[in-house]
């Protein structure tokens, strides 16, 4: 490990993460480094104990409870043209397996005893899919199925 590497490692560390082996056996063979960390974290102790300004009273509930009723929404959204372009491509790769090369090939070797593991993995993947579709919609599901049914 270069020098340059080993400061870089350490200065990629998060907040009191130990070194890693490769760091600390080069500090030990250099002493440049080991100076320049030694350096580095005493400046980073200093700045961790030192608070850029005091306040008068505790925050951390009234920031709680404006978080809690914040509408912030941490998930993705996917748009539903990559949804239905991935439902395309699942359908269409099952409909083309069906006049691929290498499923005639895989009849001749296996018989007919190929399409009920084929059908099985096909239905696997669909099922996904439309797990995943649903579970990621559920919201808008519930909604449209009250308009409709109440
Ligand atoms: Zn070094």
């Amino acid at each position: 490990m270069k020098c340059d590497d080993a400061i870089l490692r350490f200065m990629e560390l998060d907040n009191r993460e130990t070194l890693p082996l490769r760091v600390r056996f080069h500090m030990l063979r250099c002493r440049h480094c080991r100076q320049e960390i030694r350096s580095l974290r005493r400046i980073l102790d200093e700045q961790l104990g030192a608070s850029p300004f005091m306040l008068e009273r505790d925050l951390s509930a009234p920031l709680q409870s404006y978080l809690r009723q914040s509408e912030v929404s941490y998930h993705r959204e996917i748009s539903y043209v990559k949804w239905l372009s991935v439902g395309v491509v699942i359908l269409s790769g099952r409909i083309l397996v069906t006049f691929s090369d290498t499923l005639a090939w895989l009849q001749d070797r296996f018989g007919s005893s190929l399409d009920i593991p084929l059908n099985i993995v096909l239905g696997l993947a669909l099922s996904i899919y439309a797990l995943c579709f649903i579970g990621t919609h559920i919201d808008e599901l519930k909604k449209t199925i009250d308009l409709y049914f109440k």
